[in-house]
């Protein structure tokens, strides 16, 4: 205890305890009760200039042993508040989450004000054409919530909405500008750029909860009448092929993966394929393409070529095998539905729903003739 010593000796003996004397001999000295190395715990706190914003008092100091080499930071004696920017005391902490809170809700109100629910008059029925129709059920299936209201962001279930990001990409797009289906106020900041002068602008397509812009029951939307597009053979016909196509991509991009083989598709790839299509089914192309990969591993395995190169040739063997088997008039045999890639929500309304051929369409080569013909016989 200093309190036998009057304010001039305690800062003498501060003085005298810095500049490094002995601390036994100050403690003698000064008749003071404690061990040497705890002496300057008695020292009072030093007052600093700088006033405490909450409390209007000055903030403190408290010593530092000499051999320390800690500084440690003035702060107030009430509150605990110092004066820097991350001070983490309970006023600071309080008012950071409030001014917090304020700008959170201020971003809020501007993506409530931007993206309100009835800013766009809704689309009848009608004034889909039969492929948003097909897009539309098909993202529904897979993201629509339980009540039926939001359509959860596209991220979270990409795998399941369509065999390719290819398709992915114009499902969602060409719904959105369309304007059938519109950004959700309710989407999370993170699905907007942030940092942005125009925020809440710029939006992440995957990201944002969307909701329908359709005048009609959502349970319809999802389960469109197939009635309605067995008029159309033309389309029943393209949309058929134009899903066995992204399936065979991704079966193609499936197995050039799994043998560690670079490969981007483009045109001529998909003309490749495509053409294959007009010969056989997605499961017989699948069928080729693995014998395709198979015998370019091998190829790479006994020559030493890159595996950009092996990849390649896994184009040109299919096309070459392909138009072998037509010429040969080779029945090729059908590979089932791959464990690793289960159908799409895509492909179930298309195959299943709207055209009705169930299995056919992945294991019979795309046909006019199922939707000219009886449909009665077709229907699972
Ligand atoms: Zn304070
Ligand atoms: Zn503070």
């Amino acid at each position: 205890m200093l309190s036998h010593l009057n304010e001039k000796q305690i800062q003498r003996l501060i003085n005298r305890y810095y500049e490094g004397e002995k601390t036994t001999l100050l403690i003698n000295e000064y008749g003071i009760n404690a061990r040497p190395n705890e002496l300057y715990k008695l020292f009072p706190p030093r007052q600093e200039k700088t006033i405490c914003f909450y409390c209007q008092v000055p903030l403190i100091t408290v010593w530092q042993s000499r051999s320390s080499y800690r500084k440690t930071a003035s702060e107030c004696p009430n509150c605990g508040h110092r004066d820097e920017v991350a001070c983490m005391c309970n006023n600071c902490v309080k008012r950071r989450s409030l001014t917090k809170l304020q700008q959170e809700q201020e971003k809020r109100d501007k993506i409530n004000q931007h993206y309100k629910l009835d800013r766009r008059k809704p689309k009848l029925l009608w004034e889909l054409s039969l492929r948003d129709q097909i897009y539309l059920a098909a993202l529904l299936r897979a993201g629509v919530d339980e009540n039926l209201s939001i359509i959860l962001p596209v991220n979270s279930y990409m795998d399941q909405l369509s065999p390719t990001l290819d398709l992915t990409k114009e499902i969602v797009l060409s719904l959105a500008n369309k304007n059938i289906i519109c950004v959700h106020p309710q989407s999370p900041f993170s699905a907007f750029k942030e940092d942005d002068s125009d925020f809440p602008n710029v939006y992440y397509v995957y990201k944002v909860y969307y909701y329908v812009n359709v005048d009609a029951p959502i349970e319809s939307l999802m389960n469109p009448n197939p009635s309605y597009f067995k008029q159309d053979p033309e389309f029943c016909y393209a949309i058929w092929r134009e899903i066995s196509l992204e399936e065979i991509k991704q079966y193609l991009l499936y197995r050039l993966e799994k043998v560690g083989f670079p490969f981007t598709i483009g045109e001529k790839t998909i003309a490749v394929l495509d053409d294959l299509l007009n010969h056989f089914s997605t499961g017989q192309v699948q069928g080729l393409i693995y014998r395709a990969v198979g015998d370019a591993t091998r190829y790479f395995q006994e020559n030493k070529i890159t595996k950009q190169h092996a990849a390649n040739i896994v184009i040109s063997s299919l096309q070459r095998m392909g138009e072998r088997a037509v010429s040969s008039n080779w029945t090729l045999n059908s590979f089932k539905r791959n464990y690793d890639l289960p159908q799409t929500a895509i492909s179930q309304v298309t195959f299943d729903r709207i055209l009705g051929v169930g299995r056919e369409g992945f294991e019979s080569c795309p046909s006019m003739d199922f939707f000219v013909e009886e449909p009665s016989d077709l229907e699972d």
